[in-house]
Parts: structure tokens; sequence; C-alpha cells
């Protein structure tokens, strides 16, 4: 028998089925019978604009409902009313309560979306790499090492985050569907660029698909021209939404015997947990489809970002990242929640998550504190706020690219005046009377660059 799946047999874990609710089925959650009809409303209102879609193990298992609505879990997975401006919210409101002819209430929801932002980042323009002139649109080439890839059947989530910088891809909009068609594509792409070390799986999260078309990715990557493709990292969040993936679904032993099989050749397979918060270590079936992972061989390493109403505080980072620890996950990034979907609600000022961030370090051992952050993945990379402090009597932000477009940029200090209420690196200025930064003139060449070849 193989370890893998010795080590799933250490705890009974009773298997699961998937029950999964959306927008339609709000009804149905028994969990919110206790809400007023107003709240429902309320609910049904949001999730017709921003994606909802919860399982039973998150209502039974993460939410107490005891405390809602400040549950960190509930307030992750469920819509709530301040997530929407007021008039957006009154104007869609309006339009369910009357009634209204479905185009107009479609029309409405249309625009309050269209005003949310669905792509940050610039991702559509710049970062579609090519295969034979042909643009790839299932893949992002950002960061010369590391190629991102998003297989079409992972565009999916076990239950979606309310602030999802990817909702547009769940809510049906096919031109910003990043989808692949196919895994040929892919390997062809890899075989071509050995100067990619890194392979980064990701969605919606990747670990929605069956381990068969999983297999059809990864498998071929074990043959010898892959052997530049060192890392393989798979973006989830299943080890929070359905960690039944690894201990009890049908195809969970394929899957670890799969992550083992990579690991076995030679390859660094890490999953890269998405995690918001230590509720969601705190099951048994959480803890068990840890052990399992890490009985492949495979790493576990952590991100997430800070969110105003789920995470705001430097207790809850710091008991996160210490039960990471115990459990042998590795804490990656805290990052700066992105200026897109509902950040109304969820954003917290630079200097805030520094603080945050600060804090939250103080309070962990140095195995701990192998997350960096606070991270922005902005435009022309990821750029980290080191921390604030006075430079010749001006208060400044001292900054830094943890990744760039161009990797000469990366862990070169640079400074912006200090702003208390700055939520994104578009709203810093440079310090000390400067005109730019000193990233910008060569980062406009580039976006003309791709726009020449595009
Ligand atoms: C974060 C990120 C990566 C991975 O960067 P690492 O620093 O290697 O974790 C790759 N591509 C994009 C677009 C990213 O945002
Ligand atoms: S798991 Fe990740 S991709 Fe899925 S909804 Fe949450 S943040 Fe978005």
């Amino acid at each position: 028998m193989n370890q893998a799946i010795k080590i799933k047999t250490l705890t009974e874990i009773e298997a699961r089925p998937f029950k999964v609710y959306t927008h339609r089925h709000l009804d149905k959650i028994t969990a919110l019978d206790n809400l007023s009809e107003e709240q429902r409303f309320e609910m049904k209102v949001v999730a017709s604009i921003l994606p909802f879609r919860v399982n039973d193990y998150v209502i039974d298992e993460l939410i107490d409902w005891n405390n809602i609505p400040e549950d960190p879990i509930f307030q992750l997975t469920f819509p709530q009313r301040e997530m929407l401006k007021p008039e957006a919210f009154d104007r869609v409101a309006e339009l369910m309560r009357n009634d209204a002819p479905k185009e107009e209430l479609q029309a409405a929801i249309d625009d309050v979306r269209a005003e949310l932002n669905p792509h940050p980042a610039g991702q559509m323009e710049l970062n579609v790499p090519k295969l034979d002139n042909e643009p790839l649109p299932g893949m992002q080439h950002k960061y010369r090492e590391t190629v991102l890839f998003f297989p079409s059947q992972g565009q999916v989530c076990h239950s979606y985050c309310t602030f999802c910088f990817r909702w547009a891809q769940f809510i049906g909009d096919n031109d910003l569907k990043f989808a692949a068609k196919e895994a040929s594509k892919l390997h062809a792409y890899l075989k071509e660029h050995t100067e990619v070390t890194d392979l980064l799986i990701t969605g919606g999260d990747p670990l929605v698909m069956k381990t068969k078309h999983l297999q059809q990715y990864l498998e071929p990557l074990m043959e010898p021209e892959f052997d530049h493709i060192q890392t393989i990292r798979l973006g989830t969040k299943a080890l929070t939404f359905w960690p039944y993936r690894f201990v009890t679904d049908a195809d969970s032993t394929e899957l670890l015997e799969l992550l083992e099989a990579l690991v076995r050749k030679g390859k660094h397979v890490a999953l890269m947990g998405h995690y918001n918060h230590w509720k969601e270590l705190d099951t048994p079936v959480a803890r068990e489809a840890i052990r399992s992972v890490r009985a492949t061989g495979a790493e576990i390493r952590s991100q997430g970002p800070l969110l105003d109403n789920i995470n705001n505080n430097a207790d809850d980072w710091a008991h996160m990242w210490k039960e990471q620890v115990k459990l042998g996950i590795i804490p990656y990034y805290m990052f700066v929640e992105r200026d897109t979907g509902a950040k109304r609600y969820f954003e917290v000022p630079l200097a805030r998550a520094w603080e945050v961030y600060r804090e939250a370090m103080k309070n962990v051992s140095g195995l701990g504190r192998t997350a960096r952050g606070p991270s922005m993945s902005a435009d022309p990379g990821k750029v980290e706020i080191q921390g604030v402090t006075e430079i010749h009597g001006e208060k400044v932000f001292v900054l830094r690219f943890i990744q760039g477009r161009n990797p000469d940029w990366v862990q070169r200090p640079f400074f912006a005046k200090y702003d208390e209420e700055a939520t994104w690196l578009n709203h810093l200025k440079p310090a000390f009377g400067e005109e730019k930064f000193f990233f910008e003139d060569e980062f406009e060449a580039m976006k003309k660059q791709a726009q020449i070849a595009g």
C-alpha cells in the first residue's frame, strides 16, 4: 500500500457528498431561516451582482451561526448589503421588489457590475503569451520564471469568496474567461520557454477538476523535455472550502498519488493554499487534508489578502500563521486586497495594512516570519510595503518590488509620500519631490511595445 493511502487512514473522516447553493437556492439554506425577511432579501440583491456559491461543509462546519453577521467565514462567503454602493443597492433592490421586467433588471445588474471594474492590473493586454503568433488566452506570463495557467475546467471554486477579484470569471462573461482549451498548448509553450522554472496552475480553483484532468496537464511534465520546470504550484482554496477533496472524494487517492509521483520525479510541488482566517484550519477534515497532502512530499504554502470585516487585526493573523506553522504549512504572502469588486467593503489603507503585518510578525517565531507583505499585485509587479519612516523630515512609505516585470527592479528600495488613506499603488506619489518612481518610464515603454506587438 502506498504511503499516501496509509496516511489517509490516520483519522477516520466520513465521506460527505458535495452539496452547493448558488443565488437561486438562497431560500433552501436552512441556516438562514433565523434571519429576517429583510436580511434575506438584501442577500438576494447582492448575490444577483456578486458571485455567490457556498457548500454545506462551509455552512455546517466553518460558520458559527451564533455569531452572525460578524463571523469571519460568514463574511467571507455570504453577501452583505454594504458590499455595494448604497445607490447601486437601492436601484437593484427597487427593481427586484417591484418584480421589474427581466431585461430591465438585467440591465441594472450589468451597469453595477461594469462599475465594479472586473479586470485589474492590466492582465488583459500585457500578459497573454503567444505560441506561433497566436495568443494563448488561458495563460499569463508576467514574470520571467513563472507561467500562470488557468485550465478551463478549473474556473469555479468549491465556494466563492465575497471579495474575490476573479469574480468576472464566475458570472458567465466569456470575454473575461481566460480559459485554456487544451493541455497541448500549455506543453508546447513550456517546451519552447526554457527560462520558465515555475508553473502555477490557478483558477478559480484547479482542484475543482477531476484528478484525471489534472493528470492530463501534469503527467507529461515528468518527461525529460520539461526538466526546466522545477516547481509546480497549484493555487487552491480546496483545503478550506472542500478538504474532502484530499481525504474521501472518489478520486482523492489518485490525486495524492499524482502529487507523490511528481515529487518522486524530482519536482517541487507546492499547494498555494489560500487562507483568510485561522478558523479554516480548525476542523478535523481540514487537518487531515493538510496531513495527507504533506505525506505526499508536496509543500503547502499559504497566502491571502488582508480584509476589513474578515481579518483586519494582527491577532487573527498571528494566530493563523502560528497554527499554519504547527500544521506544517509555510506562510508565504499577505496580500493587499485588489482594487476591484466589493473593495469598498474590504479595503484597508496601506498604512494600516503595514501595522497589522508588523504587529502580527512581532508575535510569531522565525518560522512564521516567512510571510512577505503586505504586497500589492499591481501592474508593474508585486510591490511590498516595507515600512513607514521619516527621512529628512518627510514621512514616507518604504517600498520594494518582490516581483517585477523587469527582474532588475526587484529588491530596490524606493519611497512614496506617506498617505494615510491610500489603499493601492496608484494612489501613491513619489517622495522627496520627485516626479516619477524609478520604474515608470521603463514600464510605459513596455506597455507601448506590447500595444505595437499586440
Ligand atoms: C505572484 C505571481 C506570480 C508568482 O510570483 P512568486 O513571487 O514567484 O510567488 C506569478 N505570476 C503572477 C502574475 C503573479 O501575480
Ligand atoms: S477561492 Fe480564490 S478564486 Fe475562488 S472565489 Fe475565493 S478568492 Fe476567488
